[in-house]
């Protein structure tokens, strides 16, 4: 085990590429330069109050002592680190947008893990970067929370994600503009320390396309292979490296209509080159079953990163990849192929796991209209989708009036059924029980499949609200709390988040629809 603080850390990425060296944090455009050095801008009072022990004992890290504090608060760099923010581009709610870079993310190192994996090391609102544009590189608690708790549900929940190790208040206070009225407040300061293999996004590539930088292009893909994609190799590695990240990344998708997870700024530079989630901000779980429903307040009224468009978004995404490719590739036809397998790939994916979120024991060519019938029944009734599944998985013979089957999933429903939205669901459910007993696996095995598809427990927005609003009081049961359940979202342990959205929580701002002013 290592301490944050006395910990050797490896800087690969820095003696690879060029960077600005200067550590002059004025926003600035970055001409020919993959990162700029960034320090830590000191904080008032960094106080833990959040950590992650399984995560730390797989990275080998001790629990933080007071001098880890002040590392995760930014206010002690040790003679290892480099710290840097990175530079990066990308395309924002269709646009291309150009430079963008780490605005408020500072990485400090690279950490050799005792397994022998490289994990990077990133504090998210540590200060301004030249990045930043006209933000101040700050997070607020609200937000720091947000993230901390929801990538460690995502890694529990089995969607592959960045992780969120610690938790700092800064003690400084923030001002934000949450609802984007002119009404700015001071809100509590926070910084979360991030890891992952990599925080690379879609967006560093197409930021050296733009430039028309092609040597280190090349260079940056050849080292996103060596490292992350060692097993590529060969004269054509190029092309099997981006089909690896066609296939993640559908993977990913699929992952995340599997537990109704609704990222909220699917930006190309928003999406990671090792098909993680990543860049926690305006997400939101379903919770009524709405493919149009969008948490973003900024993704009104065109519903761009709406639950039911993300997969095609992430195809639109992986183009955007593609074409910052091309210039390494004497034709575009094996690029353009690779983008159009994300197709294929990603509905036979999705129909696999939509077998399994239905406890079948194997998709049939029958079963896809049983199962786009099933969606289009789920979209008219909207019910809680967490719910509904596990309702489902415990719908026992003996549930034989139609009486009794409404009954049975009435802690599901948000509103009363009107006479077609019954019919519709009876017949559903009706499709359904038939299908079940055609299955050849017993009744043991169509009934784990459900349960290891589909979670009991997820982090609620509402629940997220209520554990931010105890911590700005100084209390952190419910955060304690939500931060034990969510690492066991399949189990049973812990049923008093097993709640439909309240009525109070519909309309209010942070419970159901957010902004990105974080
Ligand atoms: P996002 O879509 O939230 O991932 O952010 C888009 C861009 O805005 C990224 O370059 C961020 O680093 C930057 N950004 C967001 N919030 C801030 C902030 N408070 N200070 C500086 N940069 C920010
Ligand atoms: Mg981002």
């Amino acid at each position: 085990m290592d301490s944050l603080s006395s910990k050797k850390y490896n800087k690969d990425f820095v003696d690879s590429f060029n960077g600005d060296h200067s550590g002059d944090l004025t926003s600035r455009q970055t001409p020919g330069v993959l990162y700029s050095k960034a320090l830590p801008t000191a904080v008032k009072n960094p106080q833990l109050i959040g950590w992650s022990d399984d995560l730390a004992d797989q990275l080998g890290v001790e629990v933080p002592s007071e001098d880890d504090v002040k590392v995760l608060g930014g206010n002690f760099v040790t003679p290892t680190m480099y710290p840097y923010a990175a530079c990066y581009a990308g395309h924002q709610f269709g646009n291309w947008a150009g430079q963008l870079g780490d605005g408020r993310a500072i990485t400090l190192g690279e950490w050799l893990t005792p397994k022998g994996e490289i994990w990077e090391f990133q504090l998210k609102g540590a200060g301004q970067t030249p990045y930043s544009r006209r933000a101040d590189g700050r997070a607020v608690l609200r937000s720091s929370v947000r993230e901390f708790l929801m990538s460690e549900a995502m890694h529990y929940l089995r969607v592959p994600t960045t992780r969120a190790l610690g938790l700092v208040t800064t003690g400084d206070m923030v001002m934000r503009d949450m609802f984007y009225n002119g009404n700015p407040q001071y809100e509590p300061g926070a910084i979360v320390m991030r890891v992952s293999p990599s925080f690379l996004r879609f967006g560093n590539f197409e930021m050296l396309a733009a430039r028309k930088d092609i040597a280190n292009l090349t260079k940056l893909v050849n080292w996103t292979i060596d490292r992350y994609y060692p097993h590529i190799t060969g004269e054509d590695r190029v092309i099997r490296w981006f089909k690896e990240v066609v296939e993640k990344t559908a993977q990913l998708i699929v992952e995340w209509l599997r537990v109704g997870f609704v990222h909220g700024v699917m930006n190309t530079d928003n999406m990671s080159v090792l098909g993680l989630t990543i860049d926690y901000g305006p997400y939101s779980f379903l919770d009524n079953y709405d493919p149009e429903f969008t948490p973003n307040t900024t993704d009104l009224p065109g519903r761009r990163y709406a639950f039911g468009n993300q997969s095609s978004v992430a195809y639109w995404n992986l183009g955007c990849l593609a074409n910052a490719l091309v210039p390494l590739f004497e034709t575009t036809a094996p690029l353009v192929e690779a983008v159009e397998s994300y197709q294929n790939m990603f509905w036979q994916k999705y129909y696999v796991m939509m077998g399994n979120k239905l406890g079948l024991d194997e998709v049939r060519d029958s079963d896809l209209n049983f199962i786009n019938q099933f969606e289009q029944m789920l979209s008219t009734v909207e019910p809680d989708m967490t719910i509904f599944y596990q309702l489902l998985s415990e719908l026992t013979s003996d549930k034989i009036t139609d009486e009794d089957i409404v009954i049975h999933f009435k802690e599901a429903f948000y509103k009363d059924l009107s006479l077609d939205a019954r019919a519709i669901f009876l017949q559903s459910m009706k499709a359904w029980r038939e299908r079940i007993n055609s299955n050849r696996i017993s009744k043991e095995e169509s009934l784990k499949k459900m349960s290891e598809t589909n979670p009991r427990y997820i982090l609620r927005n509402y629940l997220l609200h209520k554990a931010i609003e105890e911590l700005e009081r100084g209390e952190n049961q419910l955060f304690l709390r939500l931060q034990l359940a969510m690492k066991n979202p399949y189990s049973r342990n812990f049923d008093e988040f097993f709640m439909k959205r309240p009525e109070w929580a519909t309309q209010k701002a942070g419970c159901s629809m957010l902004s990105c002013s974080s």
